[in-house]
């Protein structure tokens, strides 16, 4: 658990009791910390103070006599409206921290590396914590992904944080110093949260903000938004600032040329890997995560080869492209983590014949923008509420069939791949749907899918699976 000693005996309300607040709540408590904590849900509130952790509700907080509000990333302090306790707080005067900032306090001497971005921030953090594990550091891995930032470990010099940071959690952590901080890519995400584009772009660009000499910038050069950030820093003093780039040459960094990891930090390109074989890693957007752990991984002082033995044997994330492994020729992909069109594109990409599980609580815009990338798809199966304004948008572009529910459309999916017999069939839950019409969860859908892909193979052996199950 961090240690929070700089603020034993401060008074600090810490406002939303999921994981992270919790975590907060409890180490603030542990450190002598004078706690205040709220929930607006009861259950939350309910078990904080079984915990013993004192409640009480912002209205009846006396905010002059506050040190600080531990504010949970989902909470508005600012857009679309402030929560009530932020504003008491900013009216107060009081500052507006997050677990990040109780970690950049809490004297812990292991260096912190942060990746931020609008897409693919789980699948690097995760990367780059599997390279140093793999190469024998001792790092804790959390932040968004995995645990939260208070139940990590107090580390030292020699060891390493992997931080994931969400826009919401770099606004909230004004005292941190990111030894190498990732900006992988942006583009439009939670701008009512932002006030617009400006404040979304703002929010991302403090992962840079407290950086001197000696730290490193790792910087994605694919978007213009990102692009610009590269320019700005490169033009500034002090930090090493490193290109990385999946579509074009990237002087001084590392990009991908065709399929190829090429490494150019220190000025002699050199070929690393080939990445057509990483089956846990697939599609171009992977190939930016890789070479934003790879740079990361580089400057943490890892050899090539080192990083990628450990890029080889990355199991992949959980409901992201997960591989869950062949049937009878057929391989599953559990993608349910595609809840739009925009992430279900990243997938229809990376297969050759595709039996395409789609459907659930359609997002604004359906399916629009993937008619260009229907190609491989032999069928779709079409499940949940969408599942009949899916089926008159494709109608004479895919074949498809109304299957209803999950199972349904597995059974059927697998069927139709195994009577076609095609090479590289693939049976692809990519839902570009929200799930809480038949689920609780994306990771319920996925996991419901893989049982239904376990009881499939009860007869035959399903081969070469064995994704994570972070
Ligand atoms: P995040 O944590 O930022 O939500 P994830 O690593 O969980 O990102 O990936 C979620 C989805 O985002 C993936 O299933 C894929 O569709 C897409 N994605 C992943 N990496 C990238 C990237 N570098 N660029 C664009 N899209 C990506």
């Amino acid at each position: 658990m961090i240690s929070c000693e700089g603020y034993a005996t401060k008074h600090v309300a810490v406002i939303g009791l999921g994981k992270s607040g919790l975590a907060a709540a409890r180490a603030l408590c542990r450190s002598g910390a004078r706690v205040l904590a709220w929930d607006d849900g009861d259950a939350a509130r309910d078990a904080a103070e079984a915990e013993g952790i004192p409640v009480r509700d912002p209205k009846r907080i006396n905010w002059a006599a506050m040190d600080a509000l531990v504010l949970s990333p989902g909470i508005p302090h600012s857009f679309p409206k402030p929560h009530d306790a932020a504003r008491m707080a900013k009216d107060a005067g009081v500052p507006i921290i997050g677990d990040a900032e109780l970690l950049a306090t809490s004297g812990a001497s292991a260096p912190m590396i942060a990746i931020t971005g609008t897409n693919g921030k789980s699948t690097t953090t995760a990367l780059v914590g599997h390279i140093l594990e793999h190469a024998g550091r001792d790092v804790e891995v959390g932040g968004n992904l995995g645990p939260a930032i208070c139940d990590m470990a107090m580390m030292e010099r020699d060891c390493a944080y992997v931080l994931e940071l969400s826009s919401y959690q770099l606004e909230l952590c004004p005292s941190a110093r990111f030894k190498i901080a990732v900006l992988l890519n942006i583009t439009p995400d939670h701008l009512d949260r932002h006030g617009g584009m400006g404040g979304y772009t703002r929010a991302k660009k403090n992962i840079f903000r407290g950086q001197g000499a000696g730290d490193i910038a790792v910087v994605g050069i694919d978007d213009d938004v990102s692009r610009a950030i590269f320019d700005e820093l490169k033009a500034q003093k002090g930090r090493k600032v490193i290109p990385i780039s999946s579509v074009r040459k990237a002087p001084g960094g590392v990009y991908v040329d065709g399929a190829v990891l090429i490494d150019d930090v220190l000025g002699a390109a050199y070929e690393v890997m080939d990445l057509t074989a990483l089956l846990n890693l697939p599609g171009r957007h992977n190939a930016q995560n890789i070479a934003a752990a790879y740079a990361t991984a580089r400057m943490m002082g890892v050899k090539a080869q080192d990083i990628v033995k450990a890029i080889e044997s990355f199991p992949g994330l959980a409901h992201r492209q997960e591989r869950l492994g062949e049937l009878n020729g057929v391989a599953f992909v559990n993608d349910s983590k595609a809840t739009n069109a925009e992430a279900t594109a990243k997938a229809l990409v990376c297969y050759d014949n595709i039996y395409w599980i789609a459907g659930g609580l359609a997002k604004e815009g359906g399916l629009e923008g993937l008619d260009p990338l229907l190609g491989p798809v032999r069928r779709a199966f079409l499940i949940g509420k969408a599942a009949e304004p899916f089926a008159q948008y494709l109608n004479g572009k895919v074949e498809t069939e109304l299957c209803g529910d999950l199972e349904t459309a597995t059974k059927s999916a697998y069927a139709a791949a195994q009577a076609d017999a095609l090479k590289g069939a693939t049976v692809l839950l990519s839902p570009a749907c929200a799930s809480f019409d038949q689920f609780k969860s994306f990771e319920h859908r996925g996991d419901k899918f893989k049982t239904i892909v376990a009881g499939l193979s009860e007869h035959a052996a399903l081969v070469d699976g064995g994704a994570a199950s972070a």
